[in-house]
């Protein structure tokens, strides 16, 4: 069962990375077939193993015999890792599947933000999916409704007032709500918390390496590793 997740793993990293570089040149997710970075041919499904195919091809293309980049096979293995360790600690299989892929997503999304600036709606919308997901029922009690409808409205109108004055983008703001629904007010506290902590050492280290006050985050890499962490030590912990 573990090597059954450590290689679903590994496919959802190749994935993700057909998803940072497809989203990046503004191409299309589901069309057409995977082709080849340098001479654009349509790769094969023996070219698009996950780490089998780097380590077959010695690290180069089976086309045109140029270098793939390490980062590919490296992210893939990091991917099946983290599956595999979330196998491990989590009791609950589908809870630990849903998790291990909300953090890879989020580690994609925190790249095409990292290296666009822009953060995608669509890719907002599926983390409210998996949040939904991991909320399970505590989703349906009533002070936990109550307290999400708060938490919401406040972040609306916060997010709203940071983003016409440009602080923050209104859609980092709708990322942390999203992700906020699969956590009750002892995580949210922990989260926020979290969050002000990597974003406030970030700003200060890159105030004073450009010693510019303008400088503009890019959040999502901020907010997502406040998740993961909060997520490795509910894992842990829990
Ligand atoms: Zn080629």
């Amino acid at each position: 069962m573990g090597l059954f997740i450590f290689v679903l793993g590994t496919i959802l990293g190749s994935f993700f990375n057909v998803l940072v570089q497809r989203t990046i040149k503004e191409e299309s997710i589901v069309g057409p077939f995977s082709k080849c970075d340098y001479c654009n041919k349509r790769l094969s499904f023996y070219n698009m193993i996950p780490l089998l195919s780097y380590f077959i091809q010695r690290g180069k293309t089976s086309c045109c015999n140029k270098k793939l980049p390490i980062l590919y096979p490296v992210s893939e293995f990091a991917t099946g890792l983290l599956f595999l360790f979330i196998y491990i600690l989590e009791k609950d299989l589908v809870v630990g599947i849903v998790v291990a892929f909300l953090i890879s997503f989020l580690i994609s999304m925190s790249i095409i933000d990292f290296l666009t600036k822009d953060i995608y709606y669509i890719h907002i919308f599926i983390v409210l999916i998996l949040s939904v997901i991991l909320s399970r029922y505590q989703f349906w009690f009533f002070e936990e409704l109550l307290y999400k409808a708060v938490f919401v409205l406040v972040f609306l109108l916060l997010g709203y007032l940071l983003s016409i004055r440009g602080y923050v983008g209104f859609g980092d703001i709708v990322l942390i709500i999203s992700l906020n629904i699969s956590l009750n007010f002892f995580e949210t506290t922990i989260f926020l918390f979290l969050m002000s902590l990597i974003g406030g050492f970030v700003g200060f280290v890159l105030y004073f390496k450009k010693r510019d006050r303008k400088v503009k985050l890019a959040f999502v890499p901020i907010i997502s590793s406040a998740f993961i962490l909060l997520e490795i030590l509910k894992a842990i912990l829990i």
